[in-house]
């Protein structure tokens, strides 16, 4: 099967700090739902907690990684610099209205390329955009889009278009910042990436409040391997195929630095739970399950409603 197109983002996964704050700015305020709580495969002492729509659907996943010793980070070039959500166009005053209610601080109403945003910052700093949107609801539903602060654009414009079928959809200036526009076809969730270019100097530092990478769907595992083929052969440097349990993931760097993945549609997140109570009891890969007592009790406590 030929790599095809890549519809657009499957999950992105940040860098937090003290994992009851996330989750009750995610799940609280954002009105997520936590859909898995397990560990981080690599240091399984920290949890991996997602969060996305009802059904864990691909495009609406966005995860941590509460590493609380890290300290905070600074997104800069070669980094991913922000995340945005659709909002309801029908919805977008109203959360205005209960954002402030809530004491909850956001900036703007902004508008770019025709849309209007705000930016809320989460408990860990981290810009979160929800950008009004021609889709129905009342909250915010699935990725808009991912800002990437490169030096020289180029080159990943170069990787969306000629790999991933993307089209340049805009350019605009805010700031004196110039901001490029890229869209997958079909045009659904998350299927936009804005590239900043910015040479300020000085660079971006790993920690809380960052985004640690990008993932883009494949909808199969066929189609996964025609993409590590592909990018292989155009020189990147790519990963054998991971199993995270609920996806299947490869990874490579883009050419400004921002670790990208492609990351598989199946099994997807009641592979391991059902689909009603996903996200409340502490999951473990089958390696890990012998070593659950020691895990348990080194993890903090998160306190997660019914
Ligand atoms: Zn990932």
């Amino acid at each position: 099967m030929p790599a095809g197109l890549i519809p657009g983002l499957h999950h992105v996964t940040s860098i937090c700090g003290a994992p009851q704050e996330n989750y009750d700015f995610y799940a609280g305020c954002l009105g997520q739902r936590l859909v898995k709580k397990t560990v981080n495969f690599d240091a399984p002492d920290t949890y991996h907690l997602y969060y996305g729509d009802e059904a864990g659907t691909p495009g609406t996943i966005m995860t941590f990684f509460p590493f609380t010793d890290a300290g905070p980070g600074r997104a800069g070039p070669g980094m991913a610099s922000a995340v945005a959500w659709r909002l309801p166009k029908a919805a977008f005053d109203d959360w205005m209205l209960k954002l402030a209610e809530e004491a909850q601080d956001f900036e703007g109403p902004a508008e770019r390329f025709g849309e209007r945003f705000i930016t809320l910052r989460d408990p860990d700093g981290a810009p979160v955009e929800l950008i009004e949107s021609d889709i129905d609801g009342d909250a915010p539903d699935g990725f808009h889009s991912v800002t990437l602060w490169e030096r020289n654009p180029e080159p990943t414009a170069r990787l969306l278009v000629d790999h991933f079928g993307f089209a340049q959809t805009g350019t605009e200036t805010h700031g004196g910042v110039e901001r490029l526009r890229f869209t997958a076809e079909g045009g659904g969730r998350g299927s936009v990436i804005d590239i900043v270019r910015s040479d300020a100097p000085g660079s971006g530092r790993n920690g809380t409040g960052t985004v640690h990478h990008v993932a883009f769907r494949a909808e199969t595992d066929e189609v996964q391997a025609a993409w590590r083929e592909r990018l292989s052969a155009a020189g990147f440097d790519v990963t054998p195929v991971i199993d995270r349990q609920y996806f299947n993931a490869i990874y490579f760097r883009e050419p400004g630095g921002v670790l990208f993945e492609i990351a598989t549609d199946p099994p997807g997140f009641a592979a391991d739970e059902p689909a009603e109570t996903m996200g409340r009891a502490l999951m473990l890969p089958p390696r890990y399950e012998a070593m659950r007592d020691r895990i348990e009790r080194m993890l903090p406590a998160l306190r997660v409603p019914e």
